[in-house]
C-alpha cells in the first residue's frame, strides 16, 4: 500500500511560515510513528499569481482533486489587492473549494484550560469546550439564483435568493451525523424554519436523514437567532450544529471567538467519499495571511498544526494521533508559552514562530 498523499499549498504571507512548522510535525510522525504521507507542495493565491499569472494553475487544480488531503496556509496581501476579481488571491481558494466540492465545512471551537482567560466570556463559560459547527459552503442565499441589484420604479433593489435542494441538505445533515458519532453523538440543527420555507424543508429534511440512518445521535432543532444567544449563553450543550451557509458563516465566527486568537482556529472542509472511502478534503487555519506580522518570526502556528490534527482525525482515520498533537500544545500552553498574539497575561514566555514549533515537538517527544 502506499502512503497516503497530501498537497501542501502554503500560500501567502504568514502561510509559509505557519506551514513550515507543520511540515516538522509530519516529518516527526514518519520519523518517530512510522505514519509517513507522500507530501507534494504547489503555489496558490498572490504566489501563484506572480509565477503563473493566476491564483491556481490547471495542474495544480489537478494535484489537489488526486491527493487524499489538501493543507493550505493562507492566501493574499496588500500586494494583490488591486488585481482584477477574476486573479485574485482568493480565487484560488474558492476554486478549490467549488472544484472539490466541499460542501462541508467543520469549524472546531475548542477553548484550551490555559488560554480561558483570553474568551470575552467568563471562564467557566469556556473553560473545556469543545464543539462543531458543521456550515454547509456551497449552496444558500451565496449562490441563489436570482440575485443583482435592479431598477423598479423609481429605486434600485438588492435581491439575493436563498436555495437549498433536498439532496444539498441530506448530505451536509449526513455529515454532522458521521462527525457526531465520533464525538458525543449530539446534532443541534439550526434554521429559521418559523419565517423560512427553506427553513421549513432543511428542519424536515435533516429530520428524515436522522429517522432513517441516524436514529441512534440525539437530534435537537433550534431557530439560529435563539442559537446564537444560546452560544453566548452556555456553548457547552452543544457538541455538533449544523446550519446552512448564511447561519453557519455567523455562527461559526462567534463561536470561533469564544475560544481566543485567530491564530488558534482550524478548519475542515469535506466533499463526498472518493474511491477509497476517504473524503474530498482540505484543512486550513481560519486565519489570513497576516500581511502586517508577515516575515517577522510572530505567526502563531497552532491554527495549521490543529488543520493537520483534524486531518489525522477526518481524512485518515488517526483520531489517537490527532489528540496527541492537541494534549501536545495544551501541555505548551500550560507551560505558558506564547506567540506574540496571545501575549497579555502575567507569567507568560514570549516565544517565536519556530520556538513554538520546537515546543510543539518536544512535548510530542515526551508523549512517546
Ligand atoms: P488576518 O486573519 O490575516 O489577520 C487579522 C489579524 O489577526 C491581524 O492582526 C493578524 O496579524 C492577526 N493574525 C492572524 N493570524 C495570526 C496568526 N496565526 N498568528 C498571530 N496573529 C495572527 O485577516 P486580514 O488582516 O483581514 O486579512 C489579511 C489578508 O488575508 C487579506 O488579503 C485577506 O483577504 C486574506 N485572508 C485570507 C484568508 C484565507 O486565506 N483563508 C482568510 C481571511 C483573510
Amino acid at each position: 500500500m502506499s502512503n497516503p498523499s497530501l498537497l501542501i499549498l502554503a500560500g501567502d504571507g504568514i502561510g509559509p511560515e505557519v506551514m513550515d512548522e507543520v511540515k516538522r510535525i509530519i516529518d516527526w510522525y514518519g520519523d518517530k510513528r512510522g505514519l509517513k504521507f507522500d507530501v507534494s507542495e504547489d503555489l496558490v493565491g498572490g504566489s501563484a499569481y506572480d509565477k503563473h499569472g493566476t491564483p491556481l494553475h490547471d495542474d495544480t487544480m489537478a494535484k489537489a482533486q488526486e491527493v487524499d488531503a489538501v493543507l493550505l496556509g493562507a492566501v493574499g496581501g496588500p500586494k494583490y489587492d488591486n488585481l482584477d476579481f477574476s486573479v485574485k488571491p482568493e480565487r484560488g481558494l474558492l476554486r478549490l473549494r467549488k472544484e472539490m466540492d466541499l460542501f462541508s465545512n467543520l469549524r472546531p471551537a475548542q477553548c484550551f484550560d490555559a488560554l480561558a482567560d483570553f474568551s470575552s466570556l467568563k471562564r467557566d463559560v469556556v473553560a473545556g469546550l469543545d464543539i462543531v459547527i458543521v456550515r454547509e459552503l456551497t449552496s444558500g442565499i451565496y449562490f441563489g439564483e436570482p440575485r443583482g441589484i435592479i431598477n423598479e420604479g423609481n429605486e434600485r433593489v438588492g435581491i439575493n435568493t436563498q436555495r437549498y435542494t433536498e439532496s444539498e441538505i441530506a448530505r451536509v445533515a449526513r455529515s454532522a451525523f458521521e462527525l457526531a458519532r465520533r464525538r458525543d453523538n449530539r446534532v443541534c440543527s439550526m434554521e429559521k424554519a418559523n419565517v423560512m420555507e427553506s427553513g421549513v424543508l432543511w428542519r424536515e429534511v435533516v429530520q428524515e436523514i436522522h429517522d432513517a440512518e441516524y436514529p441512534d445521535v440525539e437530534l435537537t432543532h433550534m431557530y439560529a437567532d435563539a442559537g446564537a444567544m444560546q452560544l453566548c449563553r452556555w456553548p457547552k450543550q452543544f457538541d455538533v450544529i449544523v446550519t446552512d451557509n448564511l447561519f453557519g458563516d455567523m455562527l461559526s465566527d462567534m463561536a470561533a471567538m469564544l475560544t481566543g486568537s485567530l491564530g488558534m482556529l482550524p478548519s475542515a472542509s469535506l466533499g463526498l467519499p472518493m474511491d477509497n472511502g476517504r473524503p474530498k478534503a482540505m484543512y486550513e487555519p481560519v486565519h489570513g495571511s497576516a500581511p502586517d506580522i508577515a516575515g517577522q518570526g510572530k505567526a502563531n502556528p497552532i491554527a495549521c498544526i490543529l488543520s493537520l490534527a483534524m486531518a489525522l482525525r477526518y481524512s485518515f482515520d488517526q483520531g489517537d494521533e490527532a489528540t496527541r498533537i492537541e494534549n501536545a500544545i495544551e501541555k505548551v500552553l500550560a507551560d505558558g508559552l506564547r506567540t506574540a498574539d496571545l501575549l497579555g497575561e502575567e507569567g507568560v514566555t514570549p516565544v517565536s514562530t519556530t520556538e513554538m514549533g520546537d515546543a510543539i515537538l518536544a512535548a510530542l517527544d515526551a508523549s512517546l
